[in-house]
């Protein structure tokens, strides 16, 4: 009698590990179709100074499977990277956001304007990553103070050595470095005095309680002190609500992105965002013609 049941439960987890494993090899195969099939798409999100102006957008990845639906990137980025996918992923990212770029380049709206791409480890690890990039620059004719690469630790602390060699060739381009998701893993103030970065993002997670909770507020201070001891930019990330943005601009961080400001959106609600907030040239003669 025990055994009986026993044996059914044994064949029903089997049975089970067998539709999940399925599932896993049907997901991996679509997400290879993807790319070709045009089911991937950017999303920004911007990114605000206190004072409200419009500094930039981070670029996050959203696929469109016509059977799924929407698919967040937190369900296939982490398969994407065990598989390797990510690689091929991470170069229609990186190019999209780069062609991205060159229609801000060449509408002269807003000559600052940089869009931030997050890089997995497997991508940074990738030996070609560096060629990787500059070809993605220089085919789109973008220069390389528009583009902001956000990294985060495991990509980095895992072999410090090469991980600074590869930044410092990004800087010297003129890339700005962003160590994203700060304050979920283990850097301390030694491992983040090594690194040539430019920007550190506080995670939403810090940044969430950090008007109730006095713990949270005080990581969250030690941090921006950090931050600007090594004058880094620091950027807060999930800002959800009018206090969090107060106490964020109070505190001193320099950029501000979350709900509370914008949702991520497609490419063209990003651009009409870019001309409503690129000021009127009244000062250039010729458009003032144009409107008389
Ligand atoms: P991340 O880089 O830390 O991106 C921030 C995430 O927080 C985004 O989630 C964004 O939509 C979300 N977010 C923004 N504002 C708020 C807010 O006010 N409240 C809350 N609760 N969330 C907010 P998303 O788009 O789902 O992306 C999740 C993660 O997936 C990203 O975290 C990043 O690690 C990864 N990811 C996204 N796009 C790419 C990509 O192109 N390549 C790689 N390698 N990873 C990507
Ligand atoms: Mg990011
Ligand atoms: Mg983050
Ligand atoms: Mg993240």
């Amino acid at each position: 009698e025990a055994k009986e049941s026993g044996r059914n439960r044994v064949c029903l987890f089997s049975e089970q590990r067998e539709a999940e494993v399925h599932s896993r090899t049907s997901l991996i195969q679509e997400l290879a179709d993807a790319i070709q099939q045009g089911q991937l798409m950017l999303y920004y999100q911007p990114q605000f100074r206190p004072d409200g102006s419009l500094h930039g957008a981070e670029a996050l990845l959203r696929w469109h499977s016509p059977s799924r639906g929407m698919v967040p990137p937190g369900d296939f980025i982490p398969l994407a990277e065990e598989t390797g996918l990510i690689l091929a992923i991470g170069h229609w990212v990186l190019n999209t956001a780069c062609r991205h770029l060159n229609q801000i380049q060449r509408s002269g709206l807003h000559d600052q304007f940089s869009l931030s791409v997050n890089i997995s480890p497997r991508q940074f690890a990738d030996s070609d990553f560096l060629d990787k990039v500059e070809q993605a620059l220089t085919s789109h004719a973008v220069p390389a103070q528009r583009l902001k690469l956000e990294l985060t630790e495991s990509s980095l602390f895992h072999d410090m050595d090469h991980a600074i060699e590869i930044l410092e060739q990004l800087r010297k381009q003129g890339i700005g470095i962003e160590l994203d998701d700060f304050g979920t893993g283990y850097s301390s103030l030694s491992y983040l005095k090594r690194l040539p970065l430019d920007a550190l993002k506080l995670d939403g997670s810090l940044v969430a309680d950090v008007v109730s909770d006095a713990r949270d507020l005080a990581i969250l201070r030690a941090a921006i002190a950090m931050a600007k001891t090594l004058s880094l930019t620091v950027i807060a990330e999930g800002v959800e609500t009018n206090e969090q943005r107060a106490f964020l601009a109070s505190e001193g961080c320099d950029l501000l992105q979350g709900y509370l400001l914008a949702r991520p959106m497609p490419f063209d609600k990003l651009y009409a965002l870019i001309e409503q907030a690129t000021p009127q040239r009244s000062q250039d003669p010729t458009s003032e013609l144009a409107h008389q």
